[in-house]
């Protein structure tokens, strides 16, 4: 597989986690999801999940398993979100590699293919995500109300790179 290819979210949304809706992972027939937590569920400085994204796990819970999995590892700060979201979780994944990503997709007891890794980074989470064969999701960072104009250096060379290494980033619906 290229580069590019493997660098290709399957869905690019555009937007934050919290637009990801039930009719969404029924159109791509998505059972499961693995979720990022830094950036992707909270900002990098929260320790608690915000009302916002605990409503939307809530309504998401009934239709798909969920999984949180960070390459942060701190069990306190990790380990509280999940706790708060009442959610399995893994510290320390070391994405892109896929051994402890397996774990989660494996108590799941799914076909991988229908379980997404959800995530804002590129060569992490779409990256691991894509070396494992599961579908891919890309989401705009989750950032603070007051950090909104915060530029994302790392993230945007991801973008850069991946693009020319011919990964299509247009989002659909
Ligand atoms: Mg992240």
């Amino acid at each position: 597989m290229t580069w590019g290819k493997l660098l290709q979210p399957d869905l690019v949304l555009g937007n934050s986690i919290v637009n990801l809706t039930a009719d969404i992972l029924e159109k791509y027939q998505i059972k499961g999801l693995v979720l990022d937590v830094d950036e992707t569920l909270v900002p990098f400085t929260a320790t608690n999940a915000s009302p916002e994204l605990s409503l939307w796990v809530e309504e998401i819970k009934p239709v798909v398993s969920l999984w949180l999995a960070s390459n942060n590892l701190s069990q306190t700060r990790i380990g509280r979100i999940a706790d708060s979201l009442n959610l399995p979780y893994i510290t320390g994944a070391a994405k892109p590699s896929r051994r402890k990503l397996r774990k989660a997709v494996t108590a799941m007891n799914l076909p991988v293919e229908q379980v997404a890794m959800v995530g804002d980074r590129l060569f992490t989470d779409v990256l691991a995500g894509n070396r494992l064969g599961m579908f891919t999701i890309l989401v705009e960072p989750m950032v603070d109300a007051g950090e909104a104009v915060r530029k994302y250096p790392v993230r945007s060379f991801e973008v850069w790179v991946s693009q020319a290494l011919g990964a299509s980033l247009k989002i659909k619906d």
